[in-house]
């Protein structure tokens, strides 16, 4: 049975598991919360790492929510981890055959993988503190496409919201958890899971449609642009989709008018939260 450590760096935790790469399962896995500066980082990556692994040398990927050189294997940065810049292979210090990856991409490859999807063009959109995105085309594998995918930046609005990426007006400052935590607190809820979760309050649903319409058209680009067949959702908020998804898709139908001459489907990712954890594992042993 191959194996591969997958580690899936979030804003608000991190993920590392032992990976079955040929029946796409998880061995063991551990989650902590992510650290606050790159010292604790560090060592909490290689203390997960020793763990999981118990003395194996086990090939490594790691998912990063941000820009990838994949040619250069460098981390080059994360708008919501802000200490994590041109992070190098290296730096790790460890023997282990490691390779970097944006966490959507590999997210997105763990769903090719897992699924055996060879053929269309998915666009794969992570909905967690911030918003990520993946195409892959034809079965096309993480970097191949040479275009780093930043979903969760394309500008939606002139002179709109400030984001954390220093912009104003991107998908990310209206359709997000930082995004939907602001109107969480005004709203009296204590997070975004249990904003979401009252969606069929009238006052909950007013707010949170309003805040679709940008995903909608951030999702409604996507076909248009790449004629995009297939759009996965998944991270925290898409985990609670079935509440949004009919208002969601009626959205992005409004806004594409190719609708009646194409075919398009929008659905929440079968691997959940293990998608990103099997990609970096798998993609680990394709270097
Ligand atoms: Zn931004």
């Amino acid at each position: 049975m191959p194996k591969a450590i997958g580690i899936d760096i979030g804003a608000g935790s991190i993920k590392c598991a032992l990976v079955d790469t040929d029946a796409h399962t998880i061995i063991r896995r551990i989650d902590e919360p992510t650290p606050i500066d790159w010292t604790s980082m560090l060592s909490t990556l290689n203390r997960l790492i020793d763990t999981i692994a118990e003395e194996e040398n086990y090939h490594i990927g790691i998912a990063f929510p941000g820009l990838i050189d994949y040619q250069n294997q460098i981390a080059i940065h994360c708008p919501n981890i802000s200490y994590i810049n041109n992070l190098t292979v290296d730096q790790l210090n460890r023997k282990n055959n490691i390779v970097f990856g944006n966490d959507a991409d590999l997210a997105l490859y763990g769903e090719q993988i897992a699924r055996h999807i060879t053929t269309g063009t998915i666009a794969y959109i992570t909905l967690g503190s911030g918003v990520g995105g993946a195409i892959s085309i034809d079965g096309s594998k993480p970097g191949e496409l040479g275009l780093p995918v930043e979903f969760g930046h394309i500008k939606l609005a002139s002179n709109g919201r400030q984001c954390h990426c220093g912009g104003n007006g991107c998908l990310e400052s209206y359709f997000s958890g930082w995004a939907l935590q602001i109107v969480a607190n005004q709203l009296g809820h204590s997070d975004v899971t249990s904003l979401i979760a009252d969606y069929n309050q009238p006052a909950v649903k007013t707010v949170i449609d309003e805040a679709l319409q940008y995903l909608a058209m951030g999702i409604a680009n996507l076909i248009i642009l790449f004629g995009a067949n297939e759009i996965i959702l998944n991270g925290k908020i898409a985990n609670m989709t079935h509440l949004f998804l009919p208002s969601l898709k009626e959205a992005i139908d409004k806004n594409v008018f190719l609708k009646p001459y194409c075919h398009y489907d929008i659905k929440p990712s079968g691997l959940i939260d293990e998608a990103g954890i099997i990609g970096a594992a798998a993609f680990s042993l394709t270097k």
